[in-house]
């Protein structure tokens, strides 16, 4: 009844009134671990945002896929599924002097592990490659250098040039609230484009993500889609919310200023035979575990006080901004860091789902305002447009304002 025009609006107008970004409209939280039906999976970044998006799949029990995963991981003979690695590993060894895989990473505790293995442990020689957080933090620049001393590696750094990264991520900000948008389609095309460059056709990521976000089906291949990491000649793209062309016109930026962050092309990966694979396909990953890892053999540290929106000192330490990443995921998707933490540790089988609930309770939205200073000057707005951004992305699905403050309509029980 009430999508019938009686304002003469279509229905996809009506709904749009109650729902932003393309979200579903009923709110559901996992009856095992506490991650909310709201939270995206993992979708190309350079197609045009605010489209309708997918979302974490729940299945009719309520059950997110995440958690239905952890059944078929309990019966994985990881046994066999290492032999398959020391196959593949076996196949792309090289004793030239050339680099046999690229490993992306930022010296966080799972890339630490995965470059550190392959070296030790499987006889490889990998070339670590890094995207550079917008601003490092001192814990996030010890690790990252104390993983490269500790483990011998080789390293690209790669610093996209601060103005256009710092304009990219304003856009970002303003048109999506989405301000990591840029650093995450640089880090994610980084590595094939490294390959490129250095004839290694192998690239090792550490955990697939698709296994918590992405439907179970794409969670049987040890491989990443080269649709994710790859265009075609005449793709459009666009950034920020803005199609390429008209940012360049708007901006006065050329060519070369997007070089970092384009995809490589696919026939460029055909020739190459790129294959990018995630090392939790072929071992039993725990980050917990990880961590342990890495601070025996890698000389990573935690951090010394707990990240603000969370819980936890471990996890997303190198970059003063990240904060900003997590609370725009809180205003956009009423999902923050902690609930993304405790769903985890849930699975892992650290804490219990009311432990966990407990937790998203005390810190989940909690605004990171220790660099909020830094961030706003790295962006270069204003604090009143800061906060003009941030309430103009509350879905009315999901926030209310009662007595001048804003409240979750729905939070996890
Ligand atoms: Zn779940």
């Amino acid at each position: 009844m009430e999508t019938v025009a009686v304002n003469s609006k279509t229905e996809t107008e009506v709904r749009a009134d109650r729902v932003l970004h393309g979200l579903p409209e009923k709110v559901i939280f996992c009856s095992r671990c506490v991650m909310s039906n709201q939270r995206p999976s993992t979708s190309p970044e350079l197609r045009k945002n605010n489209s309708k998006i997918e979302t974490v799949a729940f299945d009719e029990d309520g059950v997110c896929h995440a958690c239905r995963y952890l059944d078929i991981k309990s019966k994985i003979d990881w046994k066999q599924r290492e032999e398959k690695l020391v196959q593949l590993l076996d196949k792309h060894r090289r004793t030239d002097g050339r680099f046999d895989v690229v490993v992306p990473g930022s010296g966080g505790k799972d890339s630490a592990y995965v470059s550190h293995i392959l070296k030790k442990r499987y006889g490889m020689h990998p070339l670590t490659v890094t995207w550079a957080p917008h601003i490092y933090t001192e814990i996030g620049w010890k690790n990252f250098q104390a993983w490269i001393y500790k483990s011998g590696l080789d390293n690209i750094l790669f610093t996209p040039n601060p103005k256009v990264h710092a304009l990219f991520t304003r856009l970002a900000f303003l048109n999506l609230l989405n301000p990591f948008q840029p650093f995450i389609i640089g880090q994610k095309n980084l590595a094939p484009r490294i390959a490129l460059q250095y004839d290694v056709p192998l690239i090792m990521y550490g955990e697939n993500q698709a296994e918590y976000h992405n439907k179970i089906s794409e969670t049987q291949s040890p491989l990443m889609d080269r649709a994710h990491y790859t265009r075609e000649r005449d793709q459009k793209l666009f950034f920020g919310g803005m199609e390429m062309g008209e940012l360049m016109r708007q901006h006065h930026l050329e060519l070369a200023d997007f070089a970092p962050y384009l995809p490589i092309y696919r026939d460029e990966a055909e020739r190459l035979q790129c294959e990018i694979h995630y090392m939790s396909f072929y071992h039993h990953w725990k980050p917990q575990e990880n961590y342990y890892y890495a601070a025996e053999n890698c000389g990573f540290l935690p951090n010394p006080e707990r990240s603000e929106g969370t819980y936890s000192k471990y996890a997303s330490l190198d970059d003063r901004i990240d904060g900003f990443h997590y609370y725009t995921m809180f205003i956009k998707f009423g999902q923050g860091r902690a609930m993304n933490d405790a769903a985890h540790e849930i699975r892992d089988g650290h804490i219990t789902r009311e432990e966990a609930v407990a937790l998203v309770h005390k810190y989940d939205g909690e605004f990171p305002k220790k660099y909020f200073p830094e961030f706003l000057e790295y962006i270069g707005i204003t604090e009143e447009k800061f906060w003009e951004t941030i309430d103009r992305n509350r879905s009315p699905h999901l926030w209310e304002k009662k007595s001048d403050t804003w409240h979750l309509k729905h939070r996890v029980s």
